[in-house]
């Protein structure tokens, strides 16, 4: 190679032209889900094996050259998104279902599967992959992974690290560390598949994954029910939870306003009344078909009779299932808005109602034109919110001291799921102790000294 050789040509040298997408290629591509600005960044490069993202890794320690990793880059928090200087490395042609288990229950996939496509795939089998989440048309397995994604079936089968058996990752310096377990129970050491899970590419780049299956459930019952207070809606919470049997898989509770205005002029059809002050959308998946379904017609029924729920609709057709599950999945009309900034909080559940009130409180007194939605996984103490100042101009960071600064007071968490990529790294410390972030600094120092794989990122 040359005296002017680059990274860029020992990349193309060792994997192939085709492989290193530069210029317009890369220009046509937009940075992200969430911003349609072209992609601008040193070069895609795209491996078709665990191999290959050893050799991309190895020449970029050489050159040490900074690495982003992108799957699906529907990410919330711009962790995927390239710097200039950057290489990115994107698993979009490492998408194989490599193998399924039915007798063990699991399968191995490639990091660039696409969530719904492992979820479909499963499914023909009679297998149930559960994680599932509104972003799963683009999502890739590898970046759930990475960012330990949760969505709606947590409080049933937990977040993506209870459905990871094993996994194989790169190091910054092009190590393979293959750690493909397929049991349940290993206790042979430290479960180093930890330190890639949730980590969002900062200590290694996921290649192969093990996901821990279930069977297909074959019955599922679904409603959308009004509430007068939230305190109801804790209530029913702890009601279905108790007389469903295990079966509630989903719990979304949405505030009066994101209800009203994601059925309001232009959006989704209301099925139930818009001036109820919550609603909730309630999903139960079972293996009885038909006790099932008498038994979540009870329950609904009963908690109506206790003037717990005040109204309810129960879909008819998948269509209407469907239906409902976008008023709180498609929420478009509020985040076109601009600005709009999205949350992604915890703290407990007896806590949410206060909380919830003080931020949409005080987003309405700093911007008269100004709200605050809220909606979310209740079940799981997590909460979103959508924050529109109403005017425009920039108010990221008033917007999160807001979200933000009334967490402490509930010992609350910065990021339930969206993890913290470059948008939430001020907010890191509010959430983690100086020991825990000094661990953390320590374990980026050991897998990655001189900082290669999504650097600025998190830590
Ligand atoms: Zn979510």
């Amino acid at each position: 190679m040359s005296a002017q050789a680059t990274v860029v040509d020992a990349l193309i040298e060792a994997l192939g032209a085709d492989a290193v997408l530069q210029g317009e290629a890369l220009s046509q591509r937009a940075t992200s889900y969430w911003d349609a600005s072209p992609t601008r960044a040193l070069a895609l490069v795209r491996p078709r094996t665990t191999a290959e993202v050893s050799q991309t890794l190895a020449i970029c320690a050489q050159w040490r050259q900074p690495v982003v990793t992108q799957g699906g880059q529907t990410g919330c928090t711009q962790g995927g998104d390239p710097r200039a200087e950057e290489i990115i490395l994107s698993t979009e042609r490492m998408a194989a279902i490599e193998e399924i288990d039915p007798l063990a229950g699991t399968a191995t996939v490639q990091a660039g599967a696409v969530l719904q496509v492992v979820q479909e795939t499963l499914a023909e089998r009679g297998l149930l992959f559960p994680l599932d989440l509104g972003a799963r048309g683009s999502c890739t397995i590898g970046g759930n992974v990475a960012t330990n994604a949760g969505g709606i079936n947590v409080l049933r089968y937990g977040m993506m690290r209870n459905l990871v058996l094993g996994l194989e990752a790169v190091l910054a310096d092009g190590t393979v560390v293959s750690s493909m377990n397929q049991m349940l129970k290993n206790n042979a050491g430290y479960d180093l598949k930890q330190l890639f899970i949730g980590t969002e590419g900062t200590l290694g780049v996921v290649t192969r994954v093990v996901l821990r299956l279930f069977p297909l459930p074959s019955s599922r019952h679904t409603a959308l029910v009004a509430l007068d207070s939230f305190e109801q809606a804790s209530h029913l919470l702890r009601t279905l939870q108790r007389d469903l049997a295990g079966t509630l898989s989903a719990y979304e509770v949405m505030w009066g306003s994101y209800y009203r205005d994601v059925t309001g002029e232009g959006g989704h059809r209301p099925p139930l009344a818009r001036d109820y002050p919550f609603y909730a959308l309630l999903e139960t998946e079972g293996a009885e078909p038909e006790s099932d379904g008498e038994r979540f017609q009870q329950v609904v029924e009963r908690a109506f009779e206790d003037s717990v729920i005040v109204d309810a609709v129960l879909p008819k057709s998948e269509s209407e299932r469907r239906a409902l599950w976008d008023i709180r999945e498609n929420f478009e009309i509020i985040t076109s808005r601009e600005p709009c900034y999205l949350y992604d909080v915890s703290l407990p559940i007896s806590d949410m109602d206060a909380y919830a009130e003080r931020v949409v409180g005080d987003v309405r007194r700093q911007w008269p034109e100004g709200e605050c939605y809220v909606f979310g996984h209740v079940a799981d103490g997590n909460l979103h919110l959508f924050v529109t100042p109403g005017v425009e101009g920039n108010f990221h960071s008033q917007s999160d001291r807001l979200v933000y600064e009334p967490l402490t007071q509930y010992r609350g968490s910065v990021s339930a799921e969206h993890g913290i990529g470059v948008e939430k790294m001020p907010w890191l410390g509010h959430s983690r102790t100086e020991t825990e972030l000094a661990l953390m600094r320590s374990l980026k120092q050991t897998l990655d000294p001189s900082s290669q794989l999504n650097p600025g990122r998190v830590i």
